[in-house]
C-alpha cells in the first residue's frame, strides 16, 4: 500500500550554506544503495526531507523492495529517522477516508484488544484551513466511530500505534511506522581517511564513528606472517565487508610488518618493542594516506587502555608522524565501544581470537612511559630502518 518513503535528518538541517552539499551527498547514498535493490525507484529532495518513490509510474512498492528498503536505510548516515507512508492529495476528506480504510488492519497486527494509539499532525503548508491540532482530533474521531470507541485507548506518551500525518503545500502524507537511523553527516561530506584496523573490538568501532560524521574510510591493517596465520588477515577482510555497508566501498591495505619487527627484536630495547612497532605503523600509514590522498589517520586506541595507550606512550607514538590522528574512542569505556559493536554488527567477529601482529615477540613487561628521545635512540640501532620501511610498503596487498 506504500507509494512513499519519508527521510527525515537532522545534524544536515542545522547547516548554513552548506546545507546544499550534504543534502545532495545524502541524496546520492541513497541512490547508490537503491541502484542495488530496485534501481527505478526515484529519490527527491524537498524541503528538508529526502523522499523515495517507487518511480516509472509504479503505484507501490512491492513489498520484497520495501523491505529490502527497510533494512538497508538504517546504515546511512545522515538520516535520522524514516517512514514508509501513502502520498495523498492536500484534501482533508482523502486524508480521512484513508486513515480510516487503513486503520482496522494496522489495530489488528498490534495483537492487542485495546492498543495505545495517538495521532501526530505536521502542517507546513499554512493554507491548509485545520491546524495540527485539529487535524489530530479530526482524525482520531473519524476512526473511533469507524471501529467504535473501545477499539483503542488515547495515549500521547506511549502508544502502540502512531498515525503520523504531514500536511505539505503539494501533497499530504499518512504514515505508522518509524524507523530509527543512524544520524550523523552523510558519508563524503567531510575527506577521506585512513583507518588503522586491526581484528580488535575498538577500530571497527572507530571507524564506525568516522564514518558517522561525514568521512569514507580506506583500511590498512598489520599482520607479521609467517608468525602471525592467514585467519589474522582473513577476519580483518571480514569486517572490512562489514564496515563497507555503511559507505562505497573503501580499499584494504594489507601490510606485513614481520621483517621490521625481528629487526627491533634483535637490535632494540626489549620494553620498548610494541611503540617501536607502533611507530612504524603509524609511519607506513602515513605514507599510504599521503599516496592515497587520505587527510588523516584513524585508530581505534583508548585511554589508558593498555601499555601503549598510556598518555606518555601515545604521545611517543604520535610523534612519528605528522598527519592528523583521530582517536574516536580515546574517552569511551570498553562496555559502550561493546555495545556500539554489537549494534554496528562487528562484535561476533571481532571475538573471534586470532593471533595479532602486534603479540610477535611481545614483551613480557612492557613501558608504560618511554619518552620520544628513547625510541628515536631505540630506532636509531636499526641498521637501514628506512630501507626495511621502503621494502615493506613496495611488498603492500592490496584489496580494491
Ligand atoms: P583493537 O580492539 O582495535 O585491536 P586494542 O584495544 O586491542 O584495539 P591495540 O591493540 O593497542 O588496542 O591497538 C590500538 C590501535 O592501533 C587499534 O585500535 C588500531 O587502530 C591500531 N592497531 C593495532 N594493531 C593493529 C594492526 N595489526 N593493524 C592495524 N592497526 C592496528
Ligand atoms: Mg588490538
Amino acid at each position: 500500500m506504500y507509494n512513499c518513503i519519508i527521510c527525515r535528518y537532522h545534524e544536515i538541517a542545522t547547516k548554513g550554506n552548506n546545507r546544499n552539499m550534504f543534502e545532495k551527498c545524502l541524496v546520492d547514498n541513497i541512490r547508490h544503495i537503491l541502484k542495488t535493490i530496485d534501481p527505478l525507484c526515484r529519490v527527491r529532495r524537498i524541503r528538508g526531507r529526502v523522499w523515495i518513490e517507487p518511480g516509472e509510474n509504479r503505484q507501490t512498492f512491492n513489498n520484497e523492495t520495501l523491505n529490502a528498503i527497510i533494512s538497508r536505510l538504517p546504515d546511512v548516515f545522515g538520516l535520522e529517522n524514516f517512514s514508509p507512508a501513502i502520498l495523498l492529495p492536500v484534501d482533508m476528506d482523502v486524508i480521512r477516508q484513508t486513515a480510516v480504510q487503513l486503520a482496522p488492519e494496522v489495530f489488528k497486527s498490534t495483537g492487542k484488544t485495546m492498543p495505545a494509539f495517538r495521532v501526530r499532525a505536521r502542517r507546513s503548508n499554512k493554507r491548509f484551513p485545520l491546524t495540527s491540532n485539529e487535524i489530530e482530533i479530526d482524525l482520531v474521531t473519524a476512526i473511533a466511530e469507524k471501529l467504535g470507541d473501545n477499539a483503542f485507548k488515547i495515549n500521547l506518551k506511549n502508544a502502540d500505534i502512531t498515525l503520523g500525518c504531514e500536511i505539505r503545500d503539494e501533497f499530504s502524507a499518512l504514515y505508522f511506522d518509524n524507523y530509527a537511523a543512524a544520524g550523523g553527516l552523510p558519508v563524503g561530506s567531510n575527506p577521506r581517511v585512513l583507518t588503522l584496523l586491526s581484528g580488535g573490538i575498538d577500530s571497527p568501532v572507530a571507524t564506525w564513528q568516522i564514518m558517522k560524521r561525514g568521512s569514507p574510510t580506506d583500511f590498512i591493517t598489520f599482520h607479521s606472517s609467517p608468525y602471525t596465520p592467514q585467519e589474522t588477515v582473513d577476519k580483518v577482510r571480514g569486517l572490512v565487508k562489514v564496515l563497507n555497508s555503511f559507505q562505497r566501498k573503501g580499499r584494504l591495505f594489507i601490510v606485513n610488518l614481520a621483517e621490521f619487527q625481528k629487526a627491533v627484536r634483535d637490535n632494540c630495547a626489549e620494553r620498548l618493542r610494541t611503540i617501536l612497532y607502533r611507530r612504524a605503523m603509524f609511519r607506513i600509514a602515513e605514507k599510504i594516506a599521503l599516496k592515497e590522498d587520505c587527510k588523516a589517520l584513524v585508530t581505534g586506541e583508548a585511554l589508558g587502555q593498555v601499555a601503549s595507550q598510556t598518555v606518555a606512550n601515545m604521545d611517543t607514538i604520535n610523534r612519528a608522524v605528522d598527519m592528523l590522528v583521530l582517536r574516536p574512542l580515546v574517552g569511551a569505556d570498553k562496555l559502550e565501544t561493546i555495545a556500539i559493536a554489537e549494534k554496528i554488527r562487528t562484535m561476533k567477529l571481532s571475538s573471534v581470537q586470532v593471533p595479532d601482529s602486534c603479540t610477535v615477540f611481545a614483551p613480557s613487561s612492557p613501558a608504560t612511559s618511554a619518552p620520544v628521545d628513547l625510541a628515536l635512540a631505540e630506532e636509531a640501532k636499526i641498521p637501514g630502518y628506512d630501507a626495511i620501511l621502503e621494502k615493506i610498503i613496495n611488498d603492500i596487498e592490496i584489496d580494491a
